[in-house]
């Protein structure tokens, strides 16, 4: 860095420490002018304070009796404010006082408890307080704090306060405070604006919860019950706001928050119930249904009666409490009785949480009650955090153990990756020695019976290979890795591949073969034909195999849809059916139906599910139809791109299959000037490689495993090596690498195929990307041998028509 870019960056970071600093003064200077400065607002006399005053309690006019004693108008009886006295609902309390010779101008304010207020100076009205022709509905006017003005020239005058209700606070006079407006709000907000604060705190966290809980929901499908939670910390706090005493500070419509209050309290056992019972997995859930029945009936029913002016939402406040304490009781208990069984440690968290709600509604319901305080929710707001709190350290020990379980989940399924693994190379190793020398034995040998032997010895090999190939399939699929291969392909040849392949198994059960095979499908097509066979051969295979008399039916045709060309191949046969009740399980995995009359028939229940999911892999569609005792149908139809669209014409003329020409007339691998080393630590193997090379007249030489490959390799350059995988130290891979390592071995560069068992899904990438040319399978057919060897010969490969 040059030392004019280091200048202009040491002045940028002195400016920046000089703002930081600078806003930090601020904040420290506003601190300490708060706590050691004089307060300079209001001097101590001014402050706010309850007005002090001789009250007596009047009758209206033109009435003498006053609760039933007689007291003269003139008279009065005196009385404390604040305070409540006897008074029926809708009667007209009034109380007066004369003024002090030495008013000043001031503001008074009282609070309404439900009562129209009037209040006189004298015989001038100053205040009128009413909301009952304003609110939709209700005999009573809203709580509210009213404020009116007294002056100077007051002096001496009458001040007089009727107040009338047709609730049950009918009597009840309030404290009157005095001073200027603001004094009197700034009093409130030191009394009630923590908690208002507070409450609109937990209003935000409210629907930061809610909404998380939604987006969770929506995104990944699960029920959150963490969205109760939230809704019952919505409802709570949108309740303590519209409870605050300075509500009518910042909301504009006092009496609608006032419903608000009622609705959330009928509303509010709810969501608290529903938390639990989710967090209680539901075992209590009749009891919690109990608790929203009751909470809808009390809805509806103290609605109704407010609405019909026949009841105020006061008066049918029992039902709201006995239902907040239902819901409180059942919690309790159910919380008991989780803890004497052992489930509490699922939720021990949120029931710590609960108890900290309690004791703070008993806390608030001690000072209301006990000390006389005004009620607050302070306590309540800082429970309900805890709550949320102890709630969300539940959630999070929920995912760390669902974490822990997938950890689990995904160290077990490496080990079945493993197992399949080595199942499948150990497997693999013997059946390729058995086919492979079996191969020569019926190359070799002219005699007849023995050929027989050797021919069973084949199919039965071929079908413990099938078995394999099977569960591979289904591991690959399960793992997502079974990839598609697209190329050209002529569906005609396909065809009759799979049927010279199922004809011996038919003509072995005396089963009828007929063909509806369309001749206008396109002569060449873009697809996964392997697959495709595979397909088709699975279907036949159960077809052959669940039919004892009759036929089996194969058809090919192409359907030409808005969605491009489709192949359409189905399989009928005249065997056992299906019953109605299977067909749901029949395309499980592992699934096999009617086990005891399929006892002999061989299978493994994979089939199905692997065509089906082959199908879909496809975009295609399998449909199944079947009646039991007759026969059944499948059907598939998979999506394919048409490269020559002229019709492939009738099956029977084309009558050479691939395997035919391939048989026949397709050239061999003939390469005498190829050297080729086969690595291998079984010697089995090797002698079948050396066996299937035979004919192509290779140099072959055998090494017993990676340290005597390594050997050999130093001394004679090769054209391919072929190597196993699985050896013991150093394996295949390794081998691979101390080769391309050493600088003096002529063999450093030469392409090294891997030949092996493993044939676990995605061990062809891996292989590639260790640095092998090409992969082949054990077993291995010779065809593929020599076509891969060929590939990688280059010009030393020859092909010869003759074997
Ligand atoms: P399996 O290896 O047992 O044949 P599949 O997945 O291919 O496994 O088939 C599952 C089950 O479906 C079979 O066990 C058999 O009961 C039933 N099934 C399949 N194909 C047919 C068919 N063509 N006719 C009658 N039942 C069949």
């Amino acid at each position: 860095m040059t030392t004019d870019k280091k200048a202009k960056k040491w002045g940028m970071r002195i400016v920046q420490s000089i703002l930081g600093l600078m806003m930090l003064g601020v904040f420290l200077f506003f601190i300490w002018g708060e706590i050691h400065l004089p307060a300079e607002s209001f001097s101590e006399a001014e402050e706010c304070r309850l007005f002090q005053a001789d009250w007596k309690r009047v009758m209206p006019d033109g009435e003498n009796v006053l609760n039933g004693e007689g007291v003269s108008k003139e008279e009065g009886v005196s009385v404390k404010i604040p305070g409540k006295y006897k008074a029926a609902p809708g009667e007209k309390v009034i109380v007066e006082t004369v003024l002090s010779q030495e008013q000043e101008n001031i503001c008074l304010c009282i609070r309404s408890l439900q009562q129209d207020i009037r209040i006189y100076v004298d015989d001038e009205l100053r205040k009128e307080y009413s909301t009952i022709d304003s609110q939709p509905f209700g005999k009573t006017s809203t709580i509210a704090y009213v404020f009116f003005d007294l002056k100077e020239a007051d002096a001496g005058k009458t001040l007089r306060m009727e107040m009338q209700s047709e609730s049950s606070y009918s009597g009840f006079i309030s404290e009157i405070y005095q001073g200027t407006q603001s004094e009197i709000w700034r009093h409130f907000m030191s009394l009630y604006g923590p908690a208002a604060i507070l409450a609109a705190l937990m209003l935000v966290v409210g629907m930061i919860v809610v909404a998380g809980s939604l987006f969770i929901r929506f995104f990944y499908k699960t029920d959150e019950d963490l969205l109760h939670l939230g809704n019952a910390i919505l409802l709570a706090s949108a309740w303590l706001l519209a409870e605050s005493r300075l509500r009518q500070f910042f909301l504009p419509n006092s009496t609608v928050a006032m419903y608000l209050g009622f609705f959330i309290i009928m509303l509010l056992p709810y969501p608290v119930g529903s938390y639990v019972n989710r967090v209680q997995k539901r075992r209590y859930q009749k009891a919690y249904m109990f608790i929203e029945i009751c909470t809808i009936l009390n809805f509806i029913c103290a609605t109704w009666l407010q609405i019909r002016n026949q009841k105020d939402f006061y008066e049918t406040m029992w039902g709201s409490h006995a239902t907040i304490v239902a819901v409180i009781a059942v919690i309790t208990v159910t919380i008991i009785l989780d803890i004497r069984n052992g489930h509490i440690r699922e939720y021990r968290e949120v029931a710590i949480g609960f108890g900290g709600l309690m004791l703070a509604g008993l806390c608030e319901i001690f000072l209301v009650y006990v000390q006389n305080a005004h009620f607050n929710g302070i306590a309540l707001c800082l429970s309900l955090i805890f709550l949320l709190a102890m709630s969300a350290l539940r959630t999070l020990r929920n995912i760390w153990a669902v974490e822990r379980e997938k950890q689990i989940a995904i160290a077990a399924s490496k080990s079945k990756a493993d197992f399949l693994a080595n199942m499948s190379h150990e497997i693999r190793t013997p059946i390729n020695t058995v086919i492979g020398m079996n191969e020569m034995i019926l190359r070799e040998n002219k005699n007849e019976t023995i050929r027989e032997y050797a021919f069973n010895i084949k199919s039965a090999s071929q079908m413990l290979l099938s078995l394999i190939n099977d569960v591979l399939d289904f591991s690959k699929i399960e793992a997502g890795k079974l990839q598609l291969t697209e190329s050209e392909y002529h569906p005609a040849f396909m065809l009759k591949d799979v049927i010279l392949g199922i004809e011996p198994r038919l003509k072995k059960k005396n089963l009828e073969l007929h063909l509806e095979i369309e001749e206008t499908i396109p002569a060449a097509l873009v697809g996964d034909e392997i697959r495709i066979k595979q397909i088709l051969n699975n279907l036949l295979s159960n077809a052959v195999k669940y039919t004892e008399t009759g036929s089996v039916t194969i058809r090919a045709e192409g359907v030409r849809g808005e969605n491009g060309f489709s192949l359409f191949l189905s399989v009928t046969d005249t065997g056992i059916g299906i019953r109605e009740e299977d067909m749901e399980r029949l395309f499980d995995s592992f699934q096999r139906l009617e086990l005891q009359k399929n006892r002999y028939v061989e299978g493994s229940g994979l089939g199905l599910n692997i065509t089906k999911q082959l199908v879909e892999l496809m975009n295609g569609r399998i449909e199944v139809s079947s009646e039991y005792g007759k026969g059944s149908c499948f059907s598939v139809q998979i999506p394919q791109r048409i490269v020559d669209g002229t019709a492939m014409g009738k099956l029977e003329q084309n009558n050479r299959s691939r395997m035919d020409a391939a048989n026949k007339a397709e050239p061999v691998l003939y390469a005498p000037d190829a050297k080729v080393l086969a690595v291998d630590d079984n010697q089995m193997n090797l002698k079948v490689i050396g066996a299937l090379l035979k004919r192509s007249g290779i140099q072959l030489d055998l090494a017993n495993g990676g340290n005597e490959c390594l050997q050999m390799s130093r001394s004679k350059k090769y054209d391919l090596i072929l190597m196993d995988h699985m050896m013991p130290q150093p394996d295949g891979i390794e081998t691979l690498h101390l080769l391309r390592g050493e600088k003096n071995n002529p063999n450093r560069e030469t392409k090294v195929i891997a030949l092996t068992a493993n044939v676990i899904a995605g061990i062809e990438e891996e292989y590639r990307q260790e640095g092998f040319a090409d992969y082949l399978a054990k077993p291995v057919k010779v065809e593929k041998l020599e076509e891969v060897l060929g590939k990688h010969l280059g010009e030393k490969a020859m092909r010869q028509t003759e074997r």
